[in-house]
């Protein structure tokens, strides 16, 4: 007789850590990629860690092997081959094309300085990120007028008609409320209903590159089977975007844990562009992984094997 191994209910959990090259690390990076890390092992789930370079101002290549430097130095590992999300343009664009052929995403040729006047001229409400709701320009514009300024190589990007986009969604959902689980650090399970007009008519595919964080990040969580989005609170507004176009795209949800994010001696998050201590930087200066760990607020006990 075949001895049973241990009893699986559920599949696999599936957790990732995706960070975007565009900068070295930091001690907000470390506590997300262990977290994360952590969990999965808790779980005796996977763990992934996938490239986020959609964007070709800012993505340095230089950037993405030090994050494998660094996330191997923090005593991390992680599946091969790792997804880079450059890769999958082609990808996005299907998905974004699903979306504008139902009629809710449009083009918006509008500049910055044409929303900067328009906004300051009718203020209106903000996003969760404090950045002014975008304003309608561009909205309504005929099919010829779209193709005229694109023939005539004006720029644009794609935005979601919000207001269609949730009725959409009330309709799929059958009137049930878009909502997603959220773990807490002590492992309770909370539900949040999630509020997507908040973020207006959002850009889904950017000017400058054919995606868009929010359009790639659900692709991807969806494609690679991620069960589990580990990630810093600064994200957790983003969320409700995210389940609308998860629910849109008929793409399953995930749970999500949303970690406190680290403050600086000023209370202000730590990022890469406010020059915080990156681990390079912290490895040079002689700070050993423990003291990293105690540093990102981990207890180094409890993370003593890999
Ligand atoms: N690439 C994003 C960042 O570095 C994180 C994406 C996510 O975890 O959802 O901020």
């Amino acid at each position: 007789m075949r001895r049973a191994g241990p009893l699986r209910l559920t599949p696999t959990p599936v957790f990732r850590f995706a960070p975007s090259p565009n900068g070295e690390l930091h001690l907000g990076h470390a506590l997300s990629a262990l977290t994360g890390f952590q969990m999965a092992r808790a779980a005796g789930g996977r763990f992934l860690v996938r490239i986020e370079d959609i964007d070709p101002q800012r993505t340095r290549e230089a950037f993405v092997r030090q994050i494998f430097e660094d996330l191997a130095w923090l005593g991390l590992h992680w599946e091969e081959p790792v997804m880079r999300q450059s890769d999958r343009f082609a990808v996005y664009g299907s998905a974004a094309d699903a979306l504008r052929a139902r009629g809710l995403l449009y083009p918006c040729f509008a500049t910055r300085r044409e929303i900067e006047e328009a906004v300051a001229a009718r203020p209106g409400g903000v996003d969760p990120d404090g950045a002014p709701l975008y304003p309608g320009l561009s909205k309504g514009m005929t099919p010829e007028d779209v193709a005229a300024r694109s023939a005539r190589g004006d720029p644009y990007c794609l935005r979601i008609d919000m207001g269609r986009a949730v009725d959409e969604v009330r309709a799929i959902l059958g009137g049930a409320a878009l909502d997603f689980t959220e773990l807490g650090g002590d492992g309770a399970m909370r539900r949040v209903v999630a509020d997507p007009a908040r973020w207006g008519d959002a850009i889904i595919v950017r000017k400058d590159t054919p995606a868009s964080y929010h359009l790639a990040v659900v692709v991807d969580d969806a494609a690679q089977g991620v069960t589990h989005v580990t990630r810093g609170q600064d994200l957790f507004a983003a969320t409700d975007l995210h389940r609308l176009l998860q629910v849109l795209l008929g793409l399953p949800a995930p749970l999500y844990h949303h970690h406190p994010l680290l403050l600086d001696g000023e209370g202000r998050k730590l990022s890469k562009s406010a020059r915080d201590t990156s681990l390079r930087q912290l490895r040079e200066a002689g700070v050993n992984r423990e003291g990293v760990l105690e540093m990102a607020g981990i207890d180094p006990d409890h993370f003593a094997h890999n």
